[in-house]
């Protein structure tokens, strides 16, 4: 089964607009065990969606389309589909019903153009839209034939074995809050009762603390027969962060990712902090609060990055004491209890403060655990011996203090991110 997606809008190919939509849907399709093979961007001009439409209705069994089916004249995507696959498009009086209690709800006079939302290709299935105007589309092709360029009739070459007997067009509205609960509810339900399911599993294990080739020497080798029986091994390094991603598209595909997972994880368990998409701050939270034990924090060179990420998992308060952010010498003395001699024989950026930084906000909070981390964030401020991006980060606990010292050279915005997640790394190593 070929899956294609296709991105229209001109404010993407402007750069003004993220396609948070690519992201989005692949990983829902894959999620659901029909990966996307191809992803185009395109603006919402006639001749670049009917080309892009054109090219993938030659290739896939589903094409998914976002954007253009708003009110305005450059909402095009429905009528040009609609000719492209030789569906006249009707008027559709329950859609035109719908719109009329859209607009009187809000109490606001419904434009006439707004009726074009209710123009449906003829045996289309209509995607109701609870959250704004436009409906979503669902066409299905059974005879595998559209319009050429030319006006003559093309036809699917299917690489596939046994392609499915129809093909699918998709077409979704493209504001995120209309377009991912249409997905969900309604979009889904379809695909599940007309495509035929589909093998693919897909397991990704995060790892911070060990670097993407450091990585593979490790767990290179022991993969190697699982490879062999049709494992599909993939990495994406982060800054900060490398996820090992195992992925199987054959018959026992669940066991045989299973079965490399558990060869993998004993050989990487310091670095394995979730098997699956949880994020780091995430499995701190919810160790710590089973643990019933708390967090503190003191940062200097991060600003708050590190208490943000820890607060933005729900529940955090029930682990999180304090989160200080001792900028200032003066600051580090008073809140996280650093000695002025420390501070005048090693300065500020210095392991011996971040280590009183910690045990300071532990013994003030009353934490199980502390935090620290002080650095030079740069562009300036660097010496030959503290070069800009060397950071010392240091973890606090009952079984004493750990510190180390790293250098990230990135902008200032990465280099707050990548420390974040490194001083994190460490906590939930020292927790394990
Ligand atoms: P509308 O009725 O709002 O015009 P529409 O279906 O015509 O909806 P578009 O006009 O293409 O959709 O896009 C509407 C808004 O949706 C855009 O301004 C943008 O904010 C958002 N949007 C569109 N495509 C994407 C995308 N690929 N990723 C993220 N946001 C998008
Ligand atoms: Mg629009």
């Amino acid at each position: 089964m070929i899956v294609e997606l296709i991105n229209t809008g001109s404010e993407l190919m402007l750069g003004r607009t993220l396609n948070t939509h690519q992201q989005w849907l692949c990983r829902r399709m894959a999620d659901l065990g029909w990966p996307v093979s191809r992803q185009v961007a395109i603006a919402d001009t006639g001749p670049e969606i009917q080309q892009a439409v054109r090219e993938s209705l030659g290739r896939a069994d589903l094409i998914l389309v976002t954007g253009g089916l708003g009110p305005t004249s450059d909402d095009i995507t429905r009528e040009l589909i609609a000719d492209l696959v030789n569906k006249p498009l009707r008027e559709n009086p329950a859609i035109v019903a719908e719109l009329k209690r859209f607009f009187a709800e809000r109490n606001r006079p419904m434009p006439a153009r707004n009726l074009v939302q209710a123009q449906v290709p003829e045996g289309a299935v209509v995607l109701p839209n609870p959250n704004g105007t436009a409906p979503g589309l669902a066409i299905k092709i059974e005879d595998g034939s559209w319009k050429m360029e030319d006006g003559g009739a093309g036809r699917l070459q299917s690489s596939t074995p046994n392609p499915p007997t129809a093909q699918w067009i998709v077409m979704l509205p493209g504001p995120p809050r209309e377009l991912r609960p249409m997905f969900t509810d309604t979009v889904v339900p379809l695909l599940q009762c007309e495509l035929p399911r589909q093998i693919f599993v897909c397991h990704t294990l995060r790892t911070s603390g060990i670097g993407e080739s450091a990585l593979a020497e490790i767990i290179d080798g022991p993969l190697q027969a699982f490879i062999a029986r049709g494992l599909e091994l993939g990495y994406c390094a982060r800054p900060g962060q490398v996820d090992v991603r195992l992925v199987a598209r054959i018959p026992q595909a669940e066991a045989l990712v299973l079965d490399a997972e558990r060869i993998i994880t004993p050989l990487l368990s310091r670095y394995v902090y979730a098997s699956d998409d949880e994020d780091l701050e995430a499995v701190i939270v919810r160790e710590l609060t089973a643990r019933k034990q708390t967090l503190a924090i003191a940062e200097s060179c991060t600003g708050g990055c590190i208490a943000h990420r820890i607060t933005n998992v729900p529940g955090a308060s029930a682990i999180l004491i304090a989160g200080l952010v001792t900028y200032a010498n003066a600051a580090k003395e008073k809140f996280a209890g650093v000695r002025p001699e420390t501070l005048a024989a090693h300065g500020a950026v210095s392991e011996p403060v971040a280590r009183e930084m910690a045990e300071g906000a532990r013994q003030a909070t009353g934490a199980d655990f502390a935090l620290a981390v002080t650095g030079i964030a740069g562009p300036s401020g660097g010496t030959p011996e503290k070069p800009v991006g060397t950071v010392f980060m240091a973890v606090s606990s009952a079984a004493g203090t750990v510190a180390v010292k790293q250098l990230n050279r990135f902008d200032r915005e990465t280099f707050k991110d990548v420390a974040a997640q490194q001083v994190l790394g460490m906590l939930r190593r020292a927790m394990v």
